[in-house]
């Protein structure tokens, strides 16, 4: 069975830049092998209600801006999968809306992990207002999907914090270390009393996480999956970290 996962996106201009986390993505989806579908919970889809997207080919949503022409070029036209949508969302309680893509949160990634855009993708949202446990209940109804070679992820970030980023090759500020060597050491341990309330137990919780979503996929992917195991570390702009997990 595939263990659900949870991987860092970066900025938007991953794809591009020479860093440790973009030649680990690339390596990942070989690692996995090719599942018969992806579901991707990504930080860029924050909604009151879980949702779930039921396109017949997911469009590529470039939501940024600024950045490189290059990267507005770039398109993931993934299939998607009406029908594994709509059993999402019978089993989380949410519905289906049928007109989104794929944001950057999901398409960043995936075009590393599965260049060929050929396996469908629904994207599902997070709720970061409703905070942790929540989202371990949300991957918690999704993991059964695991059971049908179904990829369930999370993608967001381990540090995310846009006003303490720093040039690339900056180093790690140690409140960054700390946060993430807390998480670690806790995700290892399978604390789930602990991780579900990080906002509170975990040093500089608030000052790596100032606004909730980017972590919320993490939960996610714990919820789905069993014990952990850390796949990739790594920092960049100083504090951006680009850590990975599965859960198998
Ligand atoms: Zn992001």
């Amino acid at each position: 069975m595939l263990p659900a996962l949870f991987v860092s996106h970066g900025a938007p201009t991953l794809p591009f830049d020479d860093v440790p986390a973009r030649d680990f993505l690339r390596g990942l989806g070989q690692q996995l092998g090719k599942p018969r579908a992806i579901v991707v919970a990504s930080a860029h889809w924050d909604t009151d209600t879980p949702q779930a997207n039921a396109v017949p080919v997911n469009d590529t949503i470039h939501d940024f801006g600024g950045f490189p022409q290059a990267l507005y070029e770039i398109r993931y036209p993934a299939p998607g999968d009406a029908l594994l949508a709509r059993e999402i969302t019978a089993l989380t309680g949410g519905k289906v809306d049928t007109v989104r893509g794929l944001d950057h949160g999901a398409w960043v990634p995936l075009m590393l992990m599965y260049p060929r855009a050929d396996v469908p993708v629904v994207q599902v949202s997070v709720q970061s207002h409703k905070g942790a446990g929540h989202h371990i209940a949300l991957g918690r109804s999704l993991a059964k999907l695991r059971d049908d070679n179904v990829l369930v992820m999370g993608s967001g970030g381990f540090v995310h914090n846009l006003r303490r980023i720093a040039p690339p090759g900056a180093p790690e500020p140690a409140w960054s270390r700390e946060f993430s060597g807390w998480m670690h050491e806790k995700l290892m341990a399978g604390d789930g009393a602990a991780l579900s309330d990080y906002r509170v137990q975990a040093p500089y919780a608030v000052q790596a996480q100032p606004t909730e979503e980017h972590f919320m996929p993490l939960f996610v992917a714990l919820g789905a999956g069993g014990k952990a195991e850390r796949l990739h570390s790594s920092a960049t702009f100083g504090s951006l970290r680009m850590d990975a997990y599965s859960f198998a």
